[in-house]
């Protein structure tokens, strides 16, 4: 019989997610980024449970979509980096898959012209990880309507640097010259803002909305978890207690005496650890929850278990089940512990654990 560690998905609570996104996105419509295997729930169960609402689904990599297509879904699918061989074009063609161009190789291929999927063009407008600079649209245009690629282009789509910090004016500063650059072409559509871009009032978001963390309930702004903005957790990770003992005062638990007993502490083995995805840098005092009642981590996390006081939870016997992240404790919340970011923990289960959906 396997260990009952697992990642219990609520696909339910993902459509709520989305619903909320959809709601804030206003005017806008949503697509769902589903990319890093649905941020580690599942890509075809997420992409599937989303299917009904979803208008346009958003990936990283041609990998990806083609999962969607596996699963028996047609909705167009973006590629947000676009495609990294020329051939790929014509499997975009194909598919529907919608690939970003964002540099000139990928402006060459396209002027190749032996396949013409439908496109959209990337403008760094101050990210500066990817994208045409603003000042040489026109020229990238001029060279669209050349190649008679004019009427494949869908629309521009450019990225927010800091849009989870809502006091920086880069978002307002990222909104203008994007609207500058792309003015010239009313005709165009237009996609700019991620999940955080949706916390912003008066945030305008053009035709597209890129929601992704959102929608699996984890908080795209700094200093507020999901829930406070509305989230739901969709995903609860959890694993089974496997031993528990008493140790004595001035005794360690676990690698390093990272941690060592003040006084008589029961305390639990829970059958997890880093090779699950659960981070290593969680150290005393990150919550973890048994039957709603929080409880936390005691000395260094190992490959496959960590520790917890018990001392909250003094019925807790052997074969219980801890919860690492979901309802009670926010996966914000490890995050912060760990000096990470929910979509890091979301994205880092490993094969190992099985997801399963509800
Ligand atoms: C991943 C990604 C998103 C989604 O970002 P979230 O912060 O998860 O909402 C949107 N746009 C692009 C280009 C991305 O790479």
């Amino acid at each position: 019989m396997p260990r009952s560690t697992a990642a219990c998905i609520d696909l339910e609570a993902l459509k709520r997610n989305y619903r909320t996104a959809a709601e804030r996105a206003g005017s806008a419509r949503a697509m769902a980024v589903v990319k890093a295997d649905g941020y580690g729930h599942g890509i075809a169960q997420v992409a599937s449970a989303l299917a009904d609402v979803v208008p346009r689904y958003a990936v990283a990599c041609i990998e990806e979509a083609l999962a969607i297509r596996a699963a028996g879904l047609d909705q167009p699918v973006v590629l947000l980096q676009g495609v990294h061989a020329r051939g790929d074009l014509a499997d975009c063609e194909c598919s529907n898959f919608e690939p970003v161009l964002h540099n000139e190789k990928q402006l060459e291929w396209l002027e190749q012209g032996d396949h013409m999927p439908r496109f959209w063009l990337k403008v760094n407008t101050g990210m500066n990880r990817l994208g045409f600079w603003p000042d040489d649209l026109q020229a990238v245009m001029a060279r669209v309507e050349k190649a008679g690629a004019g009427s494949r282009l869908l629309g521009f789509v450019s990225h927010f640097a800091c849009a989870d910090d809502a006091s920086s004016t880069m978002t307002a500063a990222q909104t203008a010259v994007f609207e500058t650059a792309t003015s010239a072409w009313p005709g165009v559509m237009k996609s700019l803002g991620n999940s955080a871009a949706h916390f912003i009032s008066g945030q305008p978001l053009f035709d597209w909305s890129r929601p992704g963390i959102m929608l699996y309930g984890g908080s795209p702004v700094v200093g507020k978890t999901g829930p406070e903005l509305g989230l739901e957790p969709v995903m609860s990770l959890e694993a089974p207690l496997i031993t528990t003992r008493v140790v004595r005062a001035g005794e360690a638990v676990g690698y390093g005496r990272a941690w060592v007993a003040e006084r008589d502490t029961r305390m639990g083995m829970v059958a997890i650890g880093y090779a699950d995805g659960y981070p290593r840098h969680a150290g005393t005092g990150t919550p973890a929850a048994i039957d709603s009642q929080r409880i936390r981590l005691i000395g260094r996390v190992s490959m496959d278990m960590l520790a917890v006081d018990l001392s909250n939870a003094p019925d807790a016997s052997e074969g219980d089940r801890v919860e690492l992240w979901g309802k009670t404790v926010g996966v914000d919340e490890v995050a912060a512990c760990a000096g990470t970011i929910s979509y890091e923990l979301l994205t880092g289960i490993t094969s190992r654990v099985p997801r399963i959906y509800i």
